[in-house]
């Protein structure tokens, strides 16, 4: 592994040589291309040949935004490029703009994943993805009349990362064979070793089966394979489709993962010497059985291919929301992977032997085949993604497995990788913190604590102030021209940004805003401007997300309309949020609201990203808020609402009815009953703001109501605290200070340390 590093003109005379003109005369698109091609070239050069035991991350997702910026800064030349360009009238900004956004991924899952092949690159470990290659990924979202409108996410282009192999394996589905073509991404790390993001596709996908937004003929299997990530599963060829995805997924990832073994000089009665498995969530749990089988195709026994395999593999638990655990139709599987079912009969039947306990078995009296206890039976390890969350697996959703194996259960709260989501989106504040404590934290996170005691001098509070406003006046010039709405730097941005989901509470967000409206209406005046920023999509089969999303969009247009609201309360929502809207926005948070309800939200990310940038947490004691509140202390959090074991009881009693609370709260009533008063429903449509309406007043299931005095009144602290500028800066910095256990770097050393076991 040898590690490239240039004087300022030979990085000059590397670029005009691949661009075969000077950087002055060629266009951003070909500058763009050049620098494609000198990270490519670059990252090559940093891919170790060391053998041994080999990491396989297996992910529907990997939702890794745009590479160029974060490439040049794991290469260790984004500076000198950035000033390369600048001395010959070109700018970075510019170039990025030229990028398309990969759409591999959905929301925190896949950014999860992403995070973790940068962390694992960065620390030098021999560990590589493996995915789909989905033409139009997720779908790209717009607003119109008030509602989401949705269609392809045309991202690839002939000058995208990927480099297409000349690996292509045979996989048997529905009674036909289909010959995959593998795709790479080579992925750096941060003065680190280059590793592979492997993504298979089928050449006969045909993009030009989309027809209206973006539905398609979801039965033509070989010209619909890879089109969309999470195509409709409302209908039974929606289901199905996604099982052809999944097995094509593990079918090819098992190939892979024996013929390299194999490659290495490995016996496959000891494939676990060379390859562990990382099941991230249920969506590649069929790599078990398929693992499996493909053994014994290579000549091991049932018992031998069995037992080895069960060495492999290890489960990520990323929900307990009972829907997304998911389970599939027998009589699915036998009409799509014949092959696989034998297999899972006996791994069922050998656990119904072993345990009394029915309510483990793999496939259930209905006939359903439960994906993660099969991971769980099957497996070396099961994890939860905080330490709240794989507590309640341990305790309540996954007690009876936590009975028969306690020593699988482990926890790795998440984090995320600093380089994207410090160094490449906030180089103002990356910046200001070198300057200060030096360079130490880019590779070792926890030294961010020494920036800590810095907090006592004032200066460096006013410094942190001028950070934000900074990056609040580059927010609302990227809003501006994007989107054309404008927005106030010296207003506070109040900002919840992930995927719109009830438990997430967005809802409860939007009955604040209400609530705040109708208090501007009669006179009261907040003391400072708020601009309350979201960004979310839904999927498109889930109706009252939708609905949601309508809402806010509604409460928008009232507000752009009243002068008297105006000054003093902003509601935006951003379009298509994605990674490079969340790398925009981010850095420019004050207040990030974390407000799911309490044991809903497995981790979350968004919040850590939040942090470590210098916005204070409004939220549930839910998910790693826990971790956050704990380390930051409660002068630099705002908790409110119910805990997690309140909110789980609830649910165990039957005990919570939503219109209880409507009926007693005259300001909750107010709130809820705007949604179907005269204004929204002079700009809204009134079937849509009906059905939220009474999903609220006679379900809640995810209890807003309870939470929403505390709410407002958290709120209101929050708002009031920041008008001492300083202080709230000082919460800010402790904030960032306080982060380091939130990078992915910590969490992929202790994978590899309880699970992996690599070098
Ligand atoms: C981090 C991230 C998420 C996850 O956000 P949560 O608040 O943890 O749900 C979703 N989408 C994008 C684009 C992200 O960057």
């Amino acid at each position: 592994m040898t590690k490239e590093t240039f004087t300022q003109t030979q990085l000059e005379e590397r670029l005009t040589h691949l661009l075969g003109c000077s950087i002055q005369k060629a266009s951003d698109r070909q500058v763009y291309d050049a620098l494609l091609k000198l990270s490519q070239s670059m990252a090559e050069q940093r891919q170790s040949q060391a053998g041994g035991k080999k990491l396989y991350y297996i992910s529907a997702e990997f939702l890794i935004g745009k590479l160029l910026s974060n490439n040049l800064i794991n290469l260790g030349i984004y500076d000198q490029t950035a000033k390369l360009l600048e001395q010959n009238g070109k700018h970075m900004g510019d170039i990025e703009e030229i990028e398309n956004e990969p759409s591999l991924g959905n929301g925190g899952l896949g950014r999860l994943a992403a995070c973790f092949l940068d962390s694992i690159a960065t620390l030098n470990l021999n560990g590589d993805g493996v995915g789909l290659n989905y033409h139009f990924g997720l779908f790209r979202q717009y607003f119109e009349k008030n509602a989401q409108q949705v269609r392809p996410d045309v991202w690839l282009t002939d000058d995208s990362w990927l480099i297409r192999s000349d690996r292509h394996y045979d996989v048997t589905m529905g009674g036909r064979t289909y010959t995959s073509t593998l795709y790479d991404i080579l992925v750096t790390g941060y003065e680190g070793r280059t590793n592979r993001l492997h993504l298979f596709d089928l050449d006969t996908v045909d993009e030009s089966l989309v027809k209206d937004g973006i539905d398609f003929d979801k039965t033509a299997i070989d010209k619909n394979l890879t089109l969309f990530l999470y195509p409709d599963d409302s209908d039974n060829d929606g289901r199905k489709l996604r099982i052809y995805q999944q097995y094509f997924m593990v079918s090819n990832a098992a190939h892979l993962i024996l013929d390299e073994a194999v490659e290495q000089g490995c016996k496959l009665t000891d494939l676990d010497e060379y390859a562990v498995i990382q099941i991230n969530d249920t969506h590649p749990s069929m790599v078990i059985p398929e693992l499996i089988r493909q053994l014994m195709e290579r000549g091991l026994s049932m018992n031998d291919a069995i037992a080895v395999t069960s060495k492999c593999c290890a489960y990520t638990n990323h929900t307990i929301l009972a829907e997304a655990l998911e389970k599939w139709p027998l009589s699915y599987l036998e009409e799509i992977v014949p092959q696989l079912c034998p297999i899972i009969e006996i791994l069922d039947d050998r656990i119904r032997r072993k345990v009394d306990d029915v309510s483990t078995a793999i496939i259930d009296s209905n006939d359903l085949v439960h994906m993660a206890h099969m991971d769980i039976h099957y497996g070396i390890s099961v994890n939860g993604v905080a330490a709240l969350h794989t507590e309640i697996l341990k305790n309540t959703e996954l007690n009876a497995f936590y009975k028969l194996y306690p020593e699988k259960f482990n926890n790795k709260t998440n984090g995320i990788t600093f380089r994207r989501w410090l160094m490449s989106c906030n180089p103002e504040l990356t910046g200001y913190l070198r300057s200060k404590i030096g360079d130490g934290f880019l590779k070792d996170a926890s030294l961010l604590e020494h920036f800590k005691p810095l907090l006592e001098d004032q200066q460096v509070l006013k410094d942190l102030i001028q950070i934000k406003q900074t990056k609040k006046h580059q927010f609302a010039a990227w809003l501006k021209q994007k989107q054309g709405i404008e927005v106030d730097p010296e207003s506070i941005f109040d900002v919840q940004s992930k995927r719109l989901h009830e438990y997430k509470r967005q809802q409860l967000n939007l009955l604040w805003a209400i609530h705040t409206y109708l208090r501007i209406k009669e006179g009261y005046r907040p003391e400072r401007k708020i601009t309350l920023l979201f960004g979310a999509k839904a999927a498109p089969a889930y109706i009252i997300a939708q609905d949601i999303i309508h809402g806010i969009l509604c409460l928008q247009e009232i507000i752009d309309h009243d002068p008297e609201v105006k000054p003093y309360l902003q509601v935006v929502m951003i379009e298509n949020y994605n990674v490079t809207a969340a790398e925009k926005l981010i850095p420019a948070c004050d207040l990030s609201e974390q407000i799911s309800l309490a044991s809903k939200e497995a981790s979350g990310t968004g919040n850590m990203k939040f942090m470590l940038n210098g916005a204070v947490t409004l939220g549930t004691e839910d998910g790693a808020n826990v971790e956050i509140h704990e380390l930051v202390g409660d002068e630099n959090i705002y908790v409110f609402g119910q805990q997690a074991d309140e909110v789980i009881r609830a649910y165990e009693q039957h005990s919570y009815v939503s219109k209880d609370w409507y009926d007693k709260n005259e300001t909750l009533k107010e709130a809820v009953d705007f949604l179907v008063g005269e204004q929204m429903l002079a700009v809204g449509d009134e079937h849509r703001l009906n059905r939220l309406y009474k999903e609220l007043l006679n379900k809640d299931w995810f209890m807003t109501f309870p939470d929403f005095d505390s709410y407002l009144e958290a709120r209101a602290q929050a708002y009031a605290d920041y008008e001492d500028r300083l202080a709230w800066s000082k919460k800010c910095g402790v904030n960032i200070a306080m982060a380091g256990f939130f990078s992915s770097d910590r969490t992929i050393a202790q994978y590899n340390q309880d699970i992996w076991h690599l070098n």
